[in-house]
C-alpha cells in the first residue's frame, strides 16, 4: 500500500518504520524542519504504559481552573468498568513494543541516552500510603514493582543516601528512561534506509473528509502545493488534531496538557561516587521528575502552564532546580540548561484514540496523553496490523474513536 503519514512525532515515526519495514510504500509529512520537535521534544523520558493513580490525580491538576472539567471527567473515566480493560491492554502494547524496539535496537546497534529504573519518591507518611492503591494497580497491569522503606531507597538509588530523608518510595526496577528523541533520529534514519520519505517543512491542509486520502501538502522548502493520493493516511499529529477533529464534527474530549523541562550538564567528578539519578525519580509532593540522560539531568514539569518567552517561568524554573537539589544535593548542574515546553494530546480515560477514523482510510494514532514515548512502539504494530486487516487484539476495540 501507499500510505502517508502525518506528523514525524516519536508516533508518527514509529508508525512509518512499521509500515516500512513490511513493505509498504511510506511517506511522511511534518510541517516543522525536523523530527520530534514538539511534544516528543523533552518530555521525562519514563516508558510506563500507564498513569499511576496517585500522580495522575495530582492536587496541582485539580486545582487548575481549565483542568477542573478534565479531571472531573478523568475521576468519572477511571470508575467506568471498561477502564482496568483499557488500560490492560495498554500493558500488552507497551511490552510489544518494548519488544519491537528494544530488538531492533540491538540488531541495527541504535544509540541514544537510556537507563532503567523508576522510584516515585514519597516524601512523608501520609503520602507514602498512597503509594499501595498504585501499587495494586501496577499488579492488575503485571508491571513488576516494590514499596520501598526509607532505608532500601539508596538500593534504587545510591545518590539519595545524601539526600534529607524520605519516607518510602515506589520503586520500577524494569522500566526504562529513554531520550525518545534521539530514539526517534535512529529509527528514522531506519525508517529512511527502508525507503520511507520524510517531507520536512511539509505542512498538510486541512483534509477534507470526502477524499481523506488525498492529501493536499507544501511550505517552506517544499515547493509549489501538491496533492498526493494514498490508498491510506495515518494521523499522528499530536494535539494539531484537536482543532481538526473537532471541525469534522469528532467530538473527542481531547485536551492540550503543557508542560515543560530542563535539560542540564551534569558535573560528574571522576573517582567519585555517581551525585545523580541514575535512573528516574518522581517526587509525589511536585509531580516532577529528575531523569537520567547521559550526562545530563533533566527536570520535567509535567503541569507547568506555557509561558510566552517559549521558556519555563522564572519560579518553575526555581521549582525544579529546587527539587534536583533537595534529592541530589551533590548533582552540581551546569549551564546552559536546555529549556523546553510542551503540550501533549491527552483524553480522560488515560488511554490514545487508535484505529480507524469514521471516514474510510483515514487512521488514527493520536491522544496518548503521559505514556507517549512509552506506547508509541506498540501503537505503531497494532495500527498496522490494523492497516492490514490482521487479526485485532483482544480488546484493540476499546481504544477507538466511537468510545464516547
Ligand atoms: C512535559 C511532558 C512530559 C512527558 N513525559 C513523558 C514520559 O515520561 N513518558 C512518556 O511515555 N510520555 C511522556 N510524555 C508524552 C509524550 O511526549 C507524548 O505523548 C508523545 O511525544 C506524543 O508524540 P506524538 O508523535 O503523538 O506527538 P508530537 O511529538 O507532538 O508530534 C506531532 C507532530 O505532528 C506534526 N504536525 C501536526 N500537524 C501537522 C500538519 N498539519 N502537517 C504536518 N505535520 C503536522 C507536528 O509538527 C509534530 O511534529 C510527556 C509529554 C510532555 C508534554
Amino acid at each position: 500500500m501507499h500510505i502517508g503519514i502525518v506528523g514525524a512525532g516519536f508516533v508518527g515515526v514509529c508508525t512509518a518504520l512499521q509500515l516500512s519495514l513490511r513493505g509498504h510504500r511510506v511517506e511522511v509529512f511534518e510541517r516543522r524542519g525536523g523530527i520530534a520537535t514538539e511534544s516528543s521534544f523533552a518530555g521525562a523520558g519514563v516508558l510506563c504504559p500507564t498513569a499511576l493513580p496517585s500522580l495522575a490525580q495530582h492536587p496541582h491538576w485539580r486545582r487548575r481552573s481549565p483542568w477542573n472539567a478534565q479531571a472531573r471527567r478523568q475521576a468519572r473515566a477511571r470508575r467506568q468498568a471498561d477502564w482496568l480493560a483499557r488500560q490492560q491492554v495498554l500493558a500488552r502494547l507497551f511490552e510489544l513494543g518494548e519488544h519491537w524496539l528494544e530488538q531492533l535496537e540491538a540488531e541495527h546497534r541504535l544509540e541514544c541516552e537510556q537507563t532503567r529504573g523508576w522510584l516515585v519518591l514519597r516524601p512523608d507518611e501520609r503520602s507514602l500510603r498512597q503509594s499501595d492503591a498504585d501499587a495494586a494497580h501496577l499488579t492488575s497491569l503485571g508491571l513488576p514493582h516494590q514499596i520501598l522503606g526509607p532505608d532500601e531507597l539508596a538500593s534504587a538509588e545510591p545518590a539519595l543516601a545524601s539526600a534529607r530523608p524520605a519516607a518510602g518510595g515506589l520503586w520500577l526496577p524494569q522500566i526504562r528512561v529513554v531520550n525518545t528523541r534521539q530514539l526517534a533520529q535512529q529509527l528514522r534514519l531506519l525508517a529512511q534506509q527502508t525507503g520511507t520519505r520524510f517531507h520536512l517543512n511539509t505542512e498538510v491542509e486541512d483534509i477534507d473528509p470526502r477524499h481523506p486520502t488525498w492529501l493536499s501538502h507544501g511550505g517552506p522548502g517544499a515547493g509549489p502545493r501538491q496533492e498526493t493520493r494514498f490508498d491510506a493516511v495515518v494521523l499522528c499529529t499530536g494535539t494539531a488534531s484537536i482543532p481538526w477533529l473537532r471541525a469534522q464534527g469528532l467530538r473527542l474530549p481531547l485536551q492540550a496538557a503543557p508542560g515543560c523541562s530542563l535539560t542540564a550538564p551534569l558535573h560528574l567528578p571522576e573517582a567519585m561516587p555517581d551525585p545523580a539519578p541514575r535512573g528516574a525519580i518522581t517526587d509525589a509532593q511536585t509531580g516532577l521528575t529528575l531523569s537520567r540522560m547521559g550526562e545530563r539531568v533533566r527536570i520535567t514539569d509535567p503541569w507547568a502552564d506555557l509561558s510566552p518567552n517559549g521558556r519555563p517561568a522564572i519560579q518553575t524554573q526555581r521549582r525544579m532546580y529546587a527539587t534536583l537539589e533537595r534529592w541530589f544535593p551533590e548533582a552540581g548542574h551546569g549551564n546552559p540548561a536546555q529549556a523546553w515546553q510542551g503540550t501533549r494530546a491527552k483524553l480522560p480515560d488515560d488511554a490514545p484514540v487508535l484505529g480507524p477514523s469514521p471516514w474510510p482510510g483515514l487512521w488514527l494514532n493520536l491522544g496518548h496523553g503521559d505514556q507517549g514515548s512509552a506506547l508509541a512502539g506498540g501503537c505503531a504494530q497494532l495500527l498496522a496490523n490494523a492497516l492490514e486487516g490482521r487479526p485485532a487484539l483482544e480488546g484493540q476495540d476499546l481504544l477507538g474513536c466511537t468510545r464516547w
